[in-house]
């Protein structure tokens, strides 16, 4: 049996040892033509054994051994080396070792990988990171219409580019830095095609997007702007908790949750309770009025009326509130036009919620994620296809193809995947558990 399989070689013999397969093996064509000028006719002027490492086998390390030779020309009189067919010569590695080692990657610590092939971890993530940018261009996200930039934290704050009609992620950022996203956004295809641009309040993204993206709306998303309305109601509740006794904020069991809560969204029980602590406390029902009349100004109908309810909003606030209020008014008077265009395109970004349980989840799951390993999950998912695409599960089999010949493929050729919109935001948290992955890297 040929151990190595692989076309273009000829194998000479193998020598197993402990941890090793040694396996001699030269070209199996001579050269004749010339690598400078093409033309035929070269002399032999020297001998050199390359070593290249290959997949492992049965649980041990493969190296490869290949005398390739020397030659010169005898019409320009140059001289050259053989070149070694499924090799890349920079990692002195097959390519199907290259291939194997970023599908690992994916799935394994970079260490694990390294001790298996018998190479650095360094070398194992530089592979990696090469392999996930191919796989990433050979995959041809389209670009959205509608076109999301978020922010998730990933040991520190990095940018999440999305499809917001589709629910999907296509791509991570390392940062959310102004130049770190408009050099991303001014790489994607058509981008002249983007129609509106959400973001939440994050100054560089708004820049980024009227740098790169003249053409597109912006809509500051609505859950942003609500969730200040939310901070500054847990302001007051908190500064009134810490006036109480230790028995009176026993009484406020799930306060919190009541509090952050819509009132049309309370329950019966709910709604006794809440009404309890509202009587009882004339500060926190005013903050509580004050953020339902808050969220009330994204009942309006257009845009102009929108801004009349902000107004009407704020002129209702009481003195003592104002300060508690004070940075949503400040985030309207900032983000103006952002927010009301929501009114003209009613844009969200509806994977809010998955985007937060993906969160929780790189949180739950701890400080193991590498910022490569998770953006190569990400862009190089397939998503609901992924299932489909994995192998089936082994079938015994029969005579009749017994006598078959197998063919032999040195080198898998890349998929190519077209229109893809990237990995759909909710089905990502399961995707990051599954495996152990990168928890060696920084
Ligand atoms: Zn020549």
């Amino acid at each position: 049996m040929d151990l190595l399989q692989l076309s273009d070689f000829d194998l000479i013999r193998v020598v197993e040892d402990d941890h090793d397969f040694h396996i001699y093996a030269r070209l199996s064509e001579e050269t004749t033509h010339c690598q400078h000028c093409g033309k035929y006719g070269v002399v032999g002027f020297g001998r050199r054994e390359q070593v290249v490492k290959d997949l492992p086998r049965l649980g041990k390390r493969s190296s490869i051994y290949v005398e390739t030779r020397r030659w010169r020309c005898k019409n320009c009189g140059k001289t050259f080396y053989d070149e070694l067919p499924h090799v890349d010569e920079k990692r002195r590695m097959t390519d199907r070792l290259v291939q194997w080692i970023g599908e690992q990657a994916l799935r394994r610590t970079n260490s694990s990988v390294a001790e298996e092939v018998g190479v650095s971890e360094g070398t194992i993530r530089l592979v990696f990171a090469e392999y996930v940018q191919q796989k990433h261009d050979a995959m041809c996200f389209a670009t959205p219409r509608w076109l999301g930039i978020d922010e998730i934290h990933l040991t520190k704050p990095r940018c999440v580019l999305t499809n917001v009609e589709k629910l999907t992620a296509f791509d991570i950022l390392e940062n959310r830095n102004k130049q770190t996203v408009a050099n991303r956004l001014s790489r994607l295809d058509h981008r002249k095609s983007i129609e509106l641009v959400t973001i939440d309040m994050w100054r560089p993204y708004r820049d980024a997007a009227a740098a790169v993206l003249p053409q597109a709306t912006v809509v500051v998303d609505k859950f942003h702007v609500v969730r200040m309305l939310n901070f500054a109601c847990e302001t007051v509740r908190k500064a009134l908790r810490a006036d109480l006794t230790p028995a009176e904020r026993r009484g406020l069991v799930n306060d919190r949750f009541l509090i952050l809560k819509r009132r049309h969204r309370l329950n019966g029980k709910e709604h006794m309770m809440l009404s309890g602590w509202l009587e009882n406390y004339p500060m926190l029902a005013m903050a509580y009025e004050i953020k339902e009349a808050g969220h009330r100004i994204y009942d309006a109908e257009t845009r102009d009326d929108a801004d009349a309810a902000f107004e009407e909003w704020r002129a209702s606030i009481p003195h003592e509130m104002k300060g508690a209020f004070g940075d949503f008014e400040r985030a309207w008077r900032n983000w103006r036009d952002e927010i009301l265009a929501y009114f003209d395109c009613r844009a969200t970004n509806a994977y809010t919620e998955s985007l937060n349980n993906l969160i929780r989840t790189t949180n739950r799951v701890g400080r193991g994620y590498s910022f490569e390993a998770l953006r190569a999950r990400v862009l190089l998912s397939e998503g609901p296809e992924k299932k489909a695409a994995a192998r089936p599960a082994f079938q015994k089999m029969l005579n009749r193809d017994r006598d078959i010949e197998m063919t032999v493929h040195s080198m898998r050729v890349p998929t190519r995947y077209e229109g893809r919109y990237g990995t759909l935001l909710s089905t990502l948290p399961e995707i990051l558990r599954d495996g152990d992955f990168g928890s060696d890297q920084s």
